[in-house]
């Protein structure tokens, strides 16, 4: 199958309400276009040198999402374009985010990543670390940053009782704060399972662009 049947034949499985990202990372521009050419204007990228070169040579009207961990001191690499930034996990990151895309006179939309997996190596935040930011958003008034949801990650096994149980976990903290929209949850091997459990958002890539 092609990268537009594959694209196309997920688009008609998923609900027009949730987002899809389609995960380039390590992709050639090439494969990008075909998805942008059967009409994928969302991409998601984990790495900031690789997101800024893509976003140099593609397009203007496409959405690039920064879908890995960001250092602090490269915020300012991806600032004048980046759309939204999936893995925020420390207040430290989001000010230095807010003061990168002041220099851009841009406001940057950010999910904050909240630990759901039992490994201990995936990162995130816990639920009182979480409040503790949407607190200091809130009155702080960092002008320049939106808060807009969640992200998270399920445990990487096969045991689909235990992924559904992780994201029901995100959904109920997601929940207690309506003033977020966005629930970026779900990846090729679960995005169905996580739009049960309330997603709004799925980050796809080997689904569409075959393995890496
Ligand atoms: C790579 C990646 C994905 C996509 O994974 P697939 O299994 O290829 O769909 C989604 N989210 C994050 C954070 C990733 O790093």
């Amino acid at each position: 199958m092609s990268i537009k049947d594959n694209l196309l034949k997920i688009k008609s499985t998923i609900p027009s309400k949730v987002t899809l990202v389609a995960v380039s990372k390590t992709k050639p521009v090439s494969d990008l276009m075909e998805a942008y050419n059967a009409g994928q204007r969302v991409f998601g990228e984990n790495k900031i040198q690789e997101m800024t070169q893509k976003w140099k040579q593609m397009p203007k009207d496409i959405q690039w999402h920064m879908i890995g961990h960001v250092q602090t001191n490269k915020v300012k690499y991806i600032a004048e374009y980046v759309n939204l930034i999936h893995g925020v996990d420390s207040l430290k990151l989001l000010q230095e985010i807010n003061k990168q895309a002041a220099k851009h006179n841009r406001v940057i939309d950010c999910l904050l990543q909240i630990h759901i997996a039992e490994e201990e190596s995936k990162f995130g935040l816990d639920e009182n670390e979480l409040e503790e930011i949407l607190q200091f958003v809130q009155n702080d008034k960092m002008q320049n940053i939106k808060v807009i949801g969640l992200m998270g990650m399920a445990t990487f096994t096969e045991n689909q009782t235990q992924i559904k149980k992780e994201f029901q976990h995100l959904k109920s903290i997601f929940d207690k704060h309506p003033q977020l929209t966005t629930l970026s949850m779900g990846m090729s091997g679960d995005y169905q399972l996580a739009i049960e459990c309330g997603s709004t958002m799925v980050r796809i890539g080997s689904s569409i662009f075959g393995n890496r």
